[in-house]
């Protein structure tokens, strides 16, 4: 049947957007964010630019730091201290990947976690863990907007993810263990994955391959959640074979269009509320 609803990342991103912009129309000091990039990596420069709009758009402060692509680790921890210290500073977040002679991780936890806008921290990424508020992964915070804003009911349901990064899996289940889904997380040792797919009410997938998710995987009138972005001559690919699984759906996000306008929503999301969290500490 083709009666499913497409779900509108764009304007869901609109939307939110326009909240904060209101929001921080209202406030004495605008909010900051500063982005960190180490390198010219051809993705990382369409990424920040789409950053740096959200953020003239919603009215923060915006700087754009820019290192060469043999600094070292130190150097750069060196900088990130200086922002962490800098009291003007709200949100800070390194662009990944980073050069492969640089130790992410410890680059991801030399942010302090108030400024940790990112959300990768792992004091953050523990907070998460532990059901309490932080400053939460953007890609899986912004599925759990979308799901929000269209009413689609998680606690009670069976939601199967598909993928179990630190940046977008493992998160995603964790946001949604918290609000009471029945979460099954699958990976790449999964055996019969189709199993567990073919069980979900709402099914997410965060791969990275394309058409990896098809029709015969897919449970009928369920919701289909395509994290998934791989980029191939034609433009952008998600993991769901959109022609054949939209049409057993009840909602489905398209790639472009659906969760990838979400995470610079929910970047834009977490810089005013780490805003919000330096106030705190300040009285
Ligand atoms: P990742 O670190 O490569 O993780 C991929 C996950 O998929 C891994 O957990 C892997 O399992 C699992 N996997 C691989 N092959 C599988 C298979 N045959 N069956 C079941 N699971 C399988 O990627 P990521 O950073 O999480 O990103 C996932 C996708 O989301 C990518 O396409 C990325 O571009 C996209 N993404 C989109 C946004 C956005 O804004 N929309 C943001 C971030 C990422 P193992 O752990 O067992 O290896």
């Amino acid at each position: 049947m083709d009666n499913y609803m497409i779900i509108d990342g764009k304007e869901i991103k609109k939307q939110v957007l326009d909240e904060l912009k209101e929001e921080v129309s209202k406030l004495e000091i605008k909010p900051s964010l500063v982005v960190i990039q180490v390198g010219d990596n051809d993705a990382s420069n369409v990424y920040i630019k789409q950053k740096a709009k959200m953020a003239d758009y919603v009215g923060y402060d915006y700087k754009h730091i820019k290192l060469s692509e043999d600094i070292t680790t130190e150097e750069v921890i060196e900088i990130i201290d200086g922002l962490n210290n800098d009291k003007k500073i709200n949100g800070v977040m390194v662009q990944m990947p980073l050069p492969n002679h640089i130790d992410t991780e410890i680059v991801q936890n030399a942010v302090i976690p108030s400024k940790d806008v990112d959300g990768l921290s792992d004091f953050n990424a523990g907070l998460l863990f532990h059901n309490k508020d932080a400053l939460y992964s953007c890609t899986p915070y912004g599925v759990m907007e979308l799901l929000k804003r269209y009413k689609i009911q998680v606690e009670g349901r069976h939601v199967v993810v598909v993928g179990r990064s630190n940046l977008v899996g493992k998160p995603m289940s964790m946001m949604l263990t918290n609000a009471g889904a029945t979460v099954t997380l699958c990976h790449s040792k999964t055996v019969d994955l189709s199993k567990y797919t073919k069980d979900a009410d709402i099914l997410i997938s965060c791969v990275g391959k394309a058409n990896f998710i098809t029709a015969d995987m897919v449970k009928e009138d369920s919701v289909v959640i395509d994290v998934g972005i791989t980029r191939s001559e034609s433009g952008l690919c998600g993991d769901v074979k959109f022609d054949e699984v939209a049409s057993k759906t009840k909602y489905i996000t398209p790639v472009p269009g659906g969760v990838g306008p979400m995470t610079v929503a929910m970047l834009g999301s977490n810089v005013l509320k780490a805003y919000y969290i330096q106030q705190k500490e300040k009285l």
